[in-house]
């Protein structure tokens, strides 16, 4: 090899040169990242709705040893619980060595997704078509979500007060539902709205059905229809839609993207990767340091309010009780607690280079993504970590050899968005944003690099103080 020249030499010693984790991983870690999406894949398959990945989540940590919290009992290094908010948000901890007055490591991830939910009274009929009406949940770009394949998924509350649970167009051989869209040969009015009002809320309306019940005497035979099935399966009737949480969502799993297999493409990315990984590494911790508290939040996507949302008590109040047959005060452990914020975050898209900066922007395969900041204009909006704490990280990162880079949500002026962060620093907490970089974000099929995924998971264990399970 040829000696380096000076300036490549310099150039090493005081550039930052970020590189492709696809370059420079051993073939061993290339292999652990690719084995490590399998798990990932299986549980987005699995975990669609908030709901869904409660069950998975408190099925795993039980399988895992976790037992469900219990008032007032003074837990003990080693032990290991979970706290399940409303079978929506989820809280797993690990009792640490150290007493909860040193403060605790918090992961905190959230596990809704942008989708379409049903209105309470959804079923309708119009021109011999049966149809519900919806809701859409999150930042959506609309037209997306016509023309795909969708599955219900959700819980309906009867009469009687007994819950049914309907998942359709999951498994082999289910039938799936569709928002329909114009044909191009009649849509000169509609290509000439903007992409925003291209579709409209009020038209992602979701097709069920088209057979009407056999009785030529009555209005509304299919919605009639479609009920009658409804009750033969479920046993419900039609206001028993008002006490129900419906969501319609992509029906197709997860797949591997490009010929070299290195992304994944899914519904829900955002931010069910950063739920998986931390999860994950929960599972590694058995006698931690500090006692590791993993967070899996609903309705960030709708801005984290909502008592099962990170703009609630839940946590604080949570914690207050876990330290209090300790003697200590909730606050007390919150301040000196360190919190990743566990999000994800915009990964470069050669298609649509101008909505990022070259330098500051994430890229696909060079490891788990720090954002300092995020919010939009000035930093409104933000939690805008301490270069203490991101020293602290960083270096954490470095030691533990995990691959990260630096991202933020967009150029200056472009939009941007926000994460739990917020609401965790305004508990007085040190917190960090870092999470996966995406590409279609917020789009029915989102896609990651499996390099990253398996990047936040080593990020998170080195964060709890643990060798990851499958260190290479
Ligand atoms: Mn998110
Ligand atoms: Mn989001």
């Amino acid at each position: 090899m040829a000696e380096k020249t000076a300036a490549e030499k310099l150039k090493e010693a005081l550039l930052y040169q970020p590189k492709n984790g696809g370059a420079t991983l051993s073939d061993d870690q290339l292999k652990a990242a690719f084995d490590f999406c399998e798990g990932y894949k299986a549980f987005m398959d699995r975990a669609k709705t908030e709901r869904e990945a409660v069950e998975v989540l408190v099925r795993t940590l039980e399988g895992e040893g976790f037992s469900a919290y219990e008032p007032g009992r003074k837990y003990l290094p080693g032990d290991k619980l979970y706290y399940n908010n409303r079978g929506k948000a989820l809280i797993g901890v690990v009792m640490g060595k150290k007493g909860l007055e040193e403060g605790v490591r918090m992961v905190a991830s959230h596990i809704d997704s942008p989708r379409l939910d049903l209105k309470p009274r959804p079923l309708y009929e119009e021109a011999q078509l049966a149809l519900f009406k919806t809701h859409y949940y999150g930042g959506i770009k609309k037209y997306q979500w016509t023309s795909i394949p969708l599955s219900l998924h959700g819980v309906i509350y009867k009469k009687d007060g007994s819950q049914v649970s309907v998942c359709v167009g999951e498994a082999e051989g289910d039938p799936v539902f569709c928002v329909t869209d114009l044909l191009p040969h009649l849509a000169d009015a509609q290509r000439k709205r903007t992409l925003e009002e291209g579709i409209k809320g009020e038209e992602l309306n979701i097709l069920v059905g088209s057979l009407p019940f056999r009785d030529d005497k009555e209005s509304e035979l299919v919605k009639l229809n479609i009920m009658r099935l409804l009750h033969e399966k479920y046993g419900i009737v039609e206001a028993d839609f008002i006490s129900a949480e419906l969501e319609a969502v992509p029906a197709y799993k997860s797949r591997d993207i490009g010929f070299d297999r290195s992304m994944l493409g899914a519904y829900g990315h955002d931010d069910r990767v950063c739920a998986y990984t931390s999860l994950m590494a929960a599972l590694c911790c058995n006698e931690p340091e500090y006692t590791t508290i993993t967070v899996f939040a609903d309705k960030e996507e709708t801005g984290s309010n909502s008592n099962t949302g990170m703009d609630t008590a839940f946590l604080r109040y949570f914690i207050a009780d876990l330290a209090q047959p300790h003697g200590v005060e909730g606050r007390r452990v919150i301040a000196r607690s360190k919190c990743l914020s566990a999000d994800v975050n915009a990964g470069f898209d050669p298609t649509y280079p101008d909505v990022l900066e070259k330098n500051n922007a994430a890229y696909m395969g060079y490891g788990v993504a720090l954002a300092k900041y995020t919010g939009s204009g000035g930093k409104y909006g933000t939690s805008d970590a301490t270069a203490e704490f991101v020293s602290e990280v960083t270096r954490l990162l470095d030691e533990k050899e995990v691959k990260w880079q630096i991202g933020e949500l967009g150029k200056v002026d472009q939009g941007g968005g926000g994460t739990v962060a917020v609401f965790l620093a305004a508990l007085d907490m040190d917190v960090l944003d870092v999470g996966v970089p995406v590409l279609s974000m917020h789009a029915p099929f989102e896609i990651v690099s499996k390099i990253d995924v398996y990047m936040a998971y080593k990020a998170f264990c080195a964060f709890y103080g643990e060798r990851d399970g499958d260190a290479v």
